[in-house]
This record gives structure tokens, sequence and C-alpha cells, in this order.
């Protein structure tokens, strides 16, 4: 290794090319600034890489499969549906390619150098980057940290071939015959889904009493019932304690509503939560402030206890999701171009590409009695929505929330086809100030899944078109 002499002096340090990073830094070349991208790994992050982009690929790949083993009731049948699972893979990895050699592009027009190595914090204003060849300093008027998070591994299921995490199982070159999920969030019901369509005979372990505790049961019960029919065992109420592993597989042991359990899988994938990429960049040794968790302390402006230095993404507080962490990437960088910019997290959505999926934006119907709110709530049943039915989708609902008084939205949920992208419609509205007629008001194509928000806005207005109300 040569050690290097000369130390650079930048603007801007973003360390880190996730969905946080790359967007700060994008945003802080607009307002002028000389910017620094340091990664250890690869542009794109955990999102582009290992997370939502592969993930979603798949997701599509196993509908795609399901797809053409079931459309007899159109009338179309189809023999001999088989899966090159190597192929899949492969498509999925072009996927990921294209989506980062599209930043690494981005990075060169909006001329922010990108250096590939490991950064640490040698002072309050300078980080050394460590790579096979070299060691470079730069000198910082300002640092954004966007170092993301990793999977939580549990003491009792140390990673091994046979004990992986969602990197591996986004990766696996075969389709398991028999799988253990561990943790039944967003992350371990998306991935299981798509085994679970691709023949993998899946069982999920939660520790709640459903599963995607985050979301209301009206929803996940929906959810539930569509695994239930690919032969996806639910445990809840599921305490994960030991694996016992052979060359050919595991055996997870648990306890289930109080009685021990073992399950016999090819593998067992852990998801049961993020930690922090706070422990190894020299952020004690500067005096940042961190929480119990790791998580970085900021302000609504992502400033850390250093001033000059912002953190943002899965290392903050808050849902560990791509668009908050480009949000507060944005954020970040135009405080320190000067701007008074502040994050407002009212409208930000949460999706759960599962089958069907499910969204949310602002606060829910419970979330609402919960804080003493006089709310209306609308609820729209996809059943009753053309486009729904006619691609075979009738199965959902959309419900919306507004202030009774005012009719000012406050928020929504979807569970149905979709649902990912209808929810935009409502945080735009939240963001707006928007009320229930301004959506009613509001022309929506014919026949589209997005009606069901004009038809979920009607029903909290009284007059629903397609709905009798009694
Ligand atoms: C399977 C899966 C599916 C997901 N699906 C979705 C989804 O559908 N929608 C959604 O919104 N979110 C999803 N997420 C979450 C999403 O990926 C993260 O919230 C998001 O990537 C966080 O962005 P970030 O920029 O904070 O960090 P990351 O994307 O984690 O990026 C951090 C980067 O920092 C680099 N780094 C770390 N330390 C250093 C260092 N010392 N020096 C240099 N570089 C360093 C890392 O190599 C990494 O590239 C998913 C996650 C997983 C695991």
């Amino acid at each position: 290794m040569v050690v290097g002499e000369f130390v650079e002096e930048i603007d801007v340090v973003v360390i880190g090319a996730g969905p946080g990073g790359y967007v700060a830094a994008i945003r802080a070349a607009q307002l002028g600034k000389s910017v620094v991208v340091v990664e250890r790994a690869n542009v794109g992050g955990v999102c582009l890489n290992v997370g939502c982009i592969p993930s979603k690929a798949l997701i599509h790949a196993s509908h795609v499969y399901e797809n053409a083993q079931h459309g007899a009731s159109m009338g179309i049948t189809m023999e001999n549906v088989k899966v090159d699972y190597a192929k899949v893979q492969e498509w999925k990895s072009g996927i990921v390619k294209q989506l980062t050699g599209g930043v690494a592009s981005l990075f060169k027009g909006n001329k922010i150098r990108l250096v590939s190595g490991e950064a640490f914090f040698l002072s309050e204003n300078e980080i050394s980057v460590y790579n096979d060849n070299e060691s470079l300093k730069f000198k910082f008027n300002n640092a954004i940290i966007a170092t993301g998070s990793r999977p939580f591994e549990l003491p009792a299921f140390k990673w091994s071939k046979r004990v992986l995490s969602s990197t591996e199982v986004l990766s696996l070159g075969e389709i398991p015959k028999r799988m253990v999920v561990i943790g039944g969030g967003y992350i371990g019901v998306e991935l299981g889904t798509v085994l679970a369509k691709f023949g993998t005979e899946l069982t999920i372990l939660e520790g709640a009493d459903h599963i995607l505790p985050g979301f209301e049961q009206d929803m996940t019960r929906l959810v539930e019932r569509r695994l239930k029919k690919h032969n996806v065992k639910i445990h809840t109420k599921a305490l994960a304690k030991g694996v016992e592993e052979s060359e050919n597989g595991v055996v997870v042991k648990a306890e289930v509503k109080g009685e021990e359990m073992s399950f016999e899988a090819d593998y067992v994938l852990v998801t049961v939560g993020r930690k922090p990429n706070t422990n190894d960049i020299g952020l004690e040794a500067i005096g940042m402030k961190m929480n119990e968790r790791g998580l970085i302390e900021v302000d609504k402006q992502g400033r850390t206890s250093l001033p000059h230095i912002y953190a943002i993404g899965d290392i903050v507080p808050g849902l560990a999701l791509a668009h908050k962490a480009s949000y507060e990437g944005k954020v970040a960088a135009e405080a320190i171009a000067g701007h008074a910019a502040e994050v407002d997290y009212k409208c930000i959505p949460s999706v759960v590409f599962s089958d069907p999926e499910m969204s949310s934006v602002g606060i829910s119907e419970r979330e609402a009695k919960e804080q003493g709110l006089d709310v209306v709530v609308g609820r729209f049943p996809y059943a009753a929505n053309g486009r729904a039915l006619s691609v075979n989708a009738g199965e959902g609902f959309a419900k919306i929330i507004a202030d009774k008084e005012t009719g000012v939205v406050l928020g929504a949920q979807f569970v149905g086809e979709d649902a990912s992208n209808i929810v935009s419609e409502v945080a735009l509205a939240i963001e707006m100030g928007a009320t229930l007629e301004d959506i009613e008001l509001t022309i929506h194509a014919h026949p589209t899944l997005g009606e069901v928000t004009l038809e979920a806005a009607e029903m909290a207005l009284g007059r629903p078109i397609h709905v009798v109300v009694k």
C-alpha cells in the first residue's frame, strides 16, 4: 500500500453511494459544490444492488411464472411452463447493472468524483479513504454520512452457507426445496413470496401476532390468505431459538405459542431487521452523538451534533426506506448550500411488494383513533373497480382518512393490485394540504386502478357512485 501524502480539499464529501448518498451528491453538485463520493462497495448501495431493485425484479419474475400457470379462467393454458433460475438471476443482474451504470454516468455528468474505498474520519474535517492500492486524504467543509445498514445477525443464527440474509437469498443459484424465514416483516414476506411462487415449501416464523406488523390486520389478512394459497405455513408468536446445520440443510428450533417445534429446511433466511453502518468509521473519536441503537441523531436538516456534518438514510432514526434516504439527501445538500430546506415526514409512503401489494401514507384509521382525531374514513373495494376486475385483481381495498370538519386528507392505505403506485396520489394530496373534494374534483382516467382513490374519497364524503350507501 502506498500512503498518500497529499490532502485534497473539497466542499462536500459524501460517504456511501446508496440512494441517500448518490442523490445528496447530485443535488450538492447542482448547487455548485465540489463533491467527492466515497463508496467501498458498489454504486447504488443496498437498494440498487441487494435490496429494492433485485427484489422487485425477482418478484416480477415470480408473478410472470404464476400468471403463466393460472390463465385457465381467461381461457389461456400453457403447457410445460418451466423456470430457468440461472437465467432469472442473469436477467435480474442485468437490471442492477443498467441502473448502477446509470448512477455512475450521473456522477460523471454532474462532475462528481467517485472514489472507491473505505472512508474513515481522521478528524472533524478530514477523512482517509483506503482501498487495495492506495490511501487518500480529503479535507472537507461539509460531510454527508450515508453509510446505510446491513442485515442484523441473530446470535443464535450466525451467517453461514445455510443461514442466509436477504443479500444471499437474492443471488441464490437454485430454488430451494424448503426454506424457513425468520421474521415476517416486509423483506421476509417479499422474498418468501418469490420463493413460494417458484415452488419452495416456505415456513414463516413471526414473533408478533400477525405478519407485516406495521400494517393493519384487515390488510395483512389478504396477504396471508394469498401466501396460504401458495402453501406457505405461517407461525405467529414464534420465537426462533437456534439452528442445527448439516451439509445439506438446517433444522430450526423455535418456540411457537409456548410449544417447542423444529422445522427442517434447505436454508433459513433471517430477516429480523438491519443494523446501521456507524460503528467503524471513526465517529466516536470525533464526538458524534448516536443513540443506543447506533443511529446518528440529526435535526430537521440532517445536521448531526457536529454542525457541518450531516447524516441521512438508514443510519438516522425513522423508516429505513430508499425514498426516505433520497429525500433526506436532497434536504441535507440544500441545507449545506444555505437553503432553508427541512424534512417533513408526514407524506412518506411505505410499500410492501407483497401479493397483493400494500401501501400506506400519512396516518391510518387506528392512529387517528389513538390520537383522538375526529376523522371521516372512506373505504372502497377493488371488486367495484372495473380496471381491477379486468386485470383479474378484484381483491383489495382503498381506505382514505380525512379531517371530519375540513376534509383535509390525513392518510390512506391500499391493499391490492398496484397499491405501490396508487399511493403517490394521496402523498401529493397530503403534501399540498388537499381535501377530499380536491380528490373528488380531479378527473381520474377510466378505467384505471387510480379510480379507487377517487371513489374512496367519495365514500368519505358520503356520495360514492359505484357503491350503494345504506
Ligand atoms: C431485500 C431488501 C429490499 C428492499 N426493498 C426496498 C423497497 O422496495 N423500497 C424501499 O424504499 N427500500 C427498500 N429497501 C431498503 C433500502 O434498500 C434502504 O433503505 C436504502 O438502500 C438505504 O439507503 P442509504 O443510502 O441510507 O444506504 P445504503 O443503500 O445501504 O448505501 C450505503 C452505502 O454506503 C457504503 N458504505 C458504508 N460504509 C462505508 C464506508 N466506511 N466507506 C465508504 N462507503 C461505505 C455501502 O457500501 C453502501 O453502498 C430494501 C432493503 C432490502 C435489504
